[in-house]
């Protein structure tokens, strides 16, 4: 699908400068950003049972938890003002304890008329992050960071030239999706008020990489208020770049969300180059274990395969990657590479792109083209925080 092109919009957000000494140490506090071992606990960390026992140790009953998360997950606030059904002496400490302020938004940059909006995130500790929130006339999309960086080195992608950071924890990969829902619910996104219905694990990070933290996002998320946020398990989209003893451990879950397999490459020549973690788990072994995913769910898994001109798109691996999906419950999203800065990749000829759909669902395989919404405020997927690195050369 085009982009609508569009003048981006930046609207400078204040930073809030940070000073914080790494938990446990003891360091005394320094100016600017320190590397902080983990970010601090928080309410969106914790289950019910956890956080009924985190109230207790402030000497307080268990049930102020639910109140807390109530406002948090309820009606979106962390502001201890607005909690009237907490007594005032409480409210402050409840929340400086359980509601810390993980993330401060640096930048936002909108497009599509202010429908797609783009945070990057600063953390505590300096690491930087992105969420991406999409509206389209019948759902809200949320694009969610699982890592600040990335560690698997896929060479088409910005985040993995950047390397891996650190894991985000779960409250940090919940807040982006608050702070969103926040926005819609204030009614900050043109359209009126909203609500998040979707949310794809597709921003900065290898979430079966983090598998701890992403699994208590996803029940925080989708949990009911006030366990959680309320959205609906199928409409959370996981993707991996292919990780197999992960894959396998999340089809013990018993979850319902839907998985996606950013494959690239039906063959394993090729796909060790663009997905180097394929030299451990080879195109097989991840359908395999893909498919496991879709009999326990009797979900559709989604095949990513970001077209890249002349390396991954000719027809003969359309062919290939037909043969490798016919029968099973599989549906194909292809995504016209969006290039990162001094790649020599560029995406795939549009013409070309059509033939190889066009086989793919000549051989009866599901396939659409992704929406590529918001490249012009995106770069490609981590190009943003790329560009503001310490030293990067814009920002
Ligand atoms: N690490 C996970 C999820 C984050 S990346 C994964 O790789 O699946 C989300 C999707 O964006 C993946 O399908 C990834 O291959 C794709 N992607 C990354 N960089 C891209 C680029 N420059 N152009 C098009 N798609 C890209
Ligand atoms: Fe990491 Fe996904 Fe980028 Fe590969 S495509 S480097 S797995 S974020």
């Amino acid at each position: 699908m085009p982009v609508t092109t569009v003048p981006v919009t930046t609207v400078p957000v204040t930073p809030v400068p940070v000073t914080i000494a790494p938990r446990g140490s003891s360091r005394p506090a320094l100016a600017g950003p320190v590397r902080a071992a983990r970010p601090p606990r928080h309410l969106a960390d914790l289950d019910p049972a956890d956080r009924r026992a985190a109230a207790e140790q402030l000497g307080q009953p268990g049930f102020r938890a639910d109140q807390l998360a109530r406002h948090y997950f309820g009606r979106l606030t962390d502001d201890p003002a607005q909690m009237t059904d907490l007594p005032a002496s409480v409210r402050e400490e409840l929340a400086a304890t359980l509601l810390p302020r993980l993330l401060t938004a640096e930048r936002e940059l909108t497009c599509d008329r202010g429908m797609t909006r783009k945070t990057l995130w600063r953390a505590l500790d300096g690491s930087y992050l992105e969420s991406v929130l999409m509206r389209y006339p019948d759902r809200v999309t949320m694009c969610v960071s699982s890592q600040a960086g990335c560690g698997m080195g896929c060479p088409f992608c910005a985040t993995g030239q950047a390397g891996l950071t650190r894991n985000l924890s779960a409250a940090e990969i919940v807040t982006q999706v608050i702070c969103g829902a926040r926005s819609l619910a204030q009614g900050d996104v043109p359209g009126g008020p909203g609500r998040v219905s979707n949310i794809v694990f597709m921003g900065m990070g290898e979430p079966l990489a983090n598998y701890g933290s992403v699994l208590s996002a996803i029940r925080r998320l989708t949990d009911p208020v006030p366990a959680g946020l309320g959205i609906s398990q199928r409409s959370v989209t996981v993707s991996t770049v292919g990780l197999v003893p992960a894959i396998r451990r999340l089809t013990q879950e018993q979850l319902s969300v839907r998985l996606a397999v950013s494959l690239h490459a039906p063959d394993d020549g090729l796909r060790d180059e663009l997905v180097p973690v394929n030299r451990r788990w080879k195109v097989a072994e991840v359908l395999d274990a893909a498919w496991g995913y879709a009999a326990a769910t009797g979900r559709r898994v989604s095949i990513e395969y970001a077209m890249i001109r002349e390396v991954n798109d000719q027809a003969w691996r359309a062919d290939a990657l037909a043969g490798l999906l016919a029968g099973h419950l599989a549906h194909v999203n292809l995504i016209p590479l969006n290039p990162t800065p001094g790649s020599r990749w560029t995406a795939s000829d549009p013409g070309v792109a059509r033939e190889f759909q066009a086989r793919l669902a000549a051989r009866g395989i599901a396939v659409t083209v992704r929406d590529t919404r918001g490249t012009e405020i995106d770069g490609a997927c981590g190009q943003l925080a790329a560009a503001s690195r310490p030293g990067a050369a814009t920002g």
